[in-house]
Formats: structure tokens, sequence, C-alpha cells
């Protein structure tokens, strides 16, 4: 099937064209600039962003795929989890064009969808699967076990979402916003073992409750503690060496999480998804201790790990060629959807 998916949960208004599991078409408007004075997204302009991107992001999307809207199988839109105003701008703007020609309408999960692009990269994922979500606003453990409609949350974090611990690590760090991908390369110039930062959750009065959650605040501020202390001795700040060792922190839980969590369920493949996913020492310390493991490690490109319509296509495809119904017409966005509802049903 040809579908076209709008993702508008954030502040990248994103429209991808699929068929089946071909990306045509991956068009991306981005407000990051706008927000990075801040220090953080700000809702009044992001939304406002999508408002003004959103029609010529179709447009652009449909050109680079050589089609038209009359091309099209399916519409998916992301319904949920995000920020309000902003999912109301793409959840509006597909039921538009849904209306206006007669394809049907998919409200789906962002993060189902962080999961599903993966199969654009490397192709149909073996269910049962492992997702381990790791972006900005979640770092979640999830049991794939159907990707069109039974998704499992395993674990979660408790308190910040582990790219939430990379953008204030960095912000400490002087680093500007978003700050991961500037950690993820002050990293590889440092010392991974420079300090021993905190492994949250990791305790042994853990393992029954927190098994497969995650903590990320303690770390935060044990980073934070020690920068001070630097400091208030009058020593610089290694950059590079505390990126280092606070990432290394961060990697280590939550790819030994994932690991555990797919051994103990017999499941033998696991995804990464989400912004943090693009992270290269995740990606590498995750292959490592897979292989180790023997257990199958898959992950899309770095640029498809980030927010991107792409994603939302990809799993309307999937819905579709599953023959998952279509969402009725008149679903609201929903800025806290469930983890575990991949596609918003036909009933209310
Ligand atoms: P959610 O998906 O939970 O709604 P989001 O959509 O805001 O959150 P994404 O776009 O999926 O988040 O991810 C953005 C996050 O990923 C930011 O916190 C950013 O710092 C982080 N990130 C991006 N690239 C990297 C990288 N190379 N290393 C670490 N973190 C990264
Ligand atoms: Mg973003
Ligand atoms: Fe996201």
């Amino acid at each position: 099937p040809v579908v076209m998916g709008i993702e508008t949960s954030c502040d990248e208004t994103g429209v991808g064209i699929v068929r089946g599991h071909e990306l045509l078409a991956d068009a991306i408007a981005s407000s990051v600039d706008e927000h990075a004075r801040f220090g953080g997204v700000v809702p009044e302009v992001a939304s406002r962003a999508h408002l003004e991107a959103m029609v010529p992001t179709v447009q652009r999307a449909l050109d680079d795929a050589g089609l038209t809207l009359g091309d099209l199988d399916g519409i998916a839109v992301t319904a949920g989890p995000g920020l309000a105003g902003a999912l109301m701008v793409g959840v509006g703007a597909a039921k538009a064009y849904s209306i206006a020609t007669g394809v049907p309408l998919y409200g789906v999960n962002h993060l189902s969808a962080h999961i599903a692009v993966d199969t654009l990269e490397n192709g149909p994922i073996p269910e049962p699967a492992i997702g381990l979500l790791v972006s900005g606003g979640h770092s979640t453990i999830m049991m794939v076990e159907d990707l069109a409609g039974k998704v499992v949350q395993l674990g979660a974090s408790i308190d910040d979402a582990a790219g939430e611990a990379f953008d204030k690590v960095a912000r400490l760090l002087g680093l500007p916003f978003p700050g991961g991908p500037y950690i993820d390369r002050a990293a590889k110039e440092g010392d991974r073992a420079f300090v021993e930062f905190p492994r949250g959750l990791s305790a042994a009065k853990d393992q029954e409750k927190h098994r497969y959650d995650f903590s990320f605040s303690g770390l935060k501020t044990a980073v934070a503690r020690w920068i001070e202390a630097r400091r208030a001795d009058g020593e610089d700040v290694p950059v590079n060496d505390v990126a280092a060792a606070f990432q290394e922190a961060v990697c280590d839980v939550l790819t030994r999480k994932a690991i555990l969590a797919a051994k103990e369920h017999g499941v033998e493949t696991i995804l990464l998804g989400g912004g943090v996913a693009a992270n290269s020492r995740l990606r590498g310390l995750a292959a490592e201790r897979a292989e180790k493991a023997g257990l199958t490690l898959r992950y899309p490109r770095p640029k498809l790990c980030t927010d991107n319509g792409a994603m939302v296509a990809a799993l309307g495809s999937h819905l579709v060629a599953a023959g998952v119904a279509p969402s009725r017409i008149d679903f609201p966005a929903n800025s806290s959807m469930d983890v575990e509802v991949v596609s918003l049903a036909n009933s209310l």
C-alpha cells in the first residue's frame, strides 16, 4: 500500500510517503532553531510553526514521491502522545486530506511509529520483538507481539526520559539544545571510565519491582554535583570526559535491561527506536552485548530515529497491509496516549 504519514507531536513537521516498506519521500520542516534560545521546545511556537509548514511539507513529500493525493491508499497521522496543540495541527490536516480525497485515515501512536520505522530499513519485524524506545519523552521497554495491534509495556523510566537526561546534561556542560547529538560528538573524544556515574534502578533491591524500569534523574543530579564541586575547586570541567562517562551510564543500563528483557521472555530480536537510538555508543554497546547474548539487534539509520513523517507512514502501511480498520474520522488528538494503543479504532 501507498501511505502518507503526518507527524507533528513536537517540533518537527514531518510528512513521509511509503509504498509497502519502501521509502518514497521523507519531508521535514523543523522549528528547532526557534526553540534553541529557550533551551527547550515552546509549545505555542511549535504549533504555529506546524500550521505554517503543514501544507508546503505535504506538497513537497508528494512532489518528491512523484505522486498525488489520489494515489494514496491510506493517510496515517500521529494521534499522540505529544504536545496537544502541535498534535492538533497534524490531526486536523490529516482529517481534511482524508475527507477531501476519501482516503482512509489512521490515527496512530507516535511510539509504535518509532519502532515501525525500522521496517523501511530492515524489512518486516520478526514478532515477538523487544523494542527499546528511547526518546525525548520516553524510555520504554516494549514487547512487540504484533505491530498491528498488540504492544505491551514491560518497563519505563520512573522519572526523566533518556533524551531529557542528555539534553539537561548538555546544558550543564554548556552545549547547545537539543544536546543529545552534541554529547554524542563530545564523548567520542572523552574517557568513558573517567568517573563512574550512578546506574539508576540497578541495585539488587530494584530487581523485583523495577526490573525493566529506568531512572535518570539521579544520574543528572550526580553529574550536576560533580560539575559544581569541580568548579568550586576552581578547576576546568573536562567536557568530553564528563560527556563520555555520562553517556556510558545511560547506555549501560538501557542495553543491560533490554537484553535482560529479551532473554527472560525468550525473544530473539531487539529493536532500537526514538531519538536517542541515534546515539553512536548506544548502538555500539547494544550491538556488542546483543552479539554476546546471541540476539539479533536492529536499528534504523540515525535520521529515521528522530521524529519524522516516514515513521508514521511506515506504521500506517503496516496497518493497511494487516487489514486493520481505519480510525473514526472524529477521533481526538491525545497528548497522553497510552503506549500500548497502536492505532485508534473505528469505534469510540
Ligand atoms: P517522544 O518520542 O518521546 O515523544 P520526542 O519526539 O521529542 O519524544 P525524539 O525526536 O524521538 O523525541 O528524540 C529527541 C531526543 O533524542 C532529544 O532528547 C535528543 O537530544 C535525543 N537525541 C538525538 N540524537 C541523539 C544522539 N545522537 N545521542 C543522544 N541523544 C540524541
Ligand atoms: Mg525534535
Ligand atoms: Fe519522538
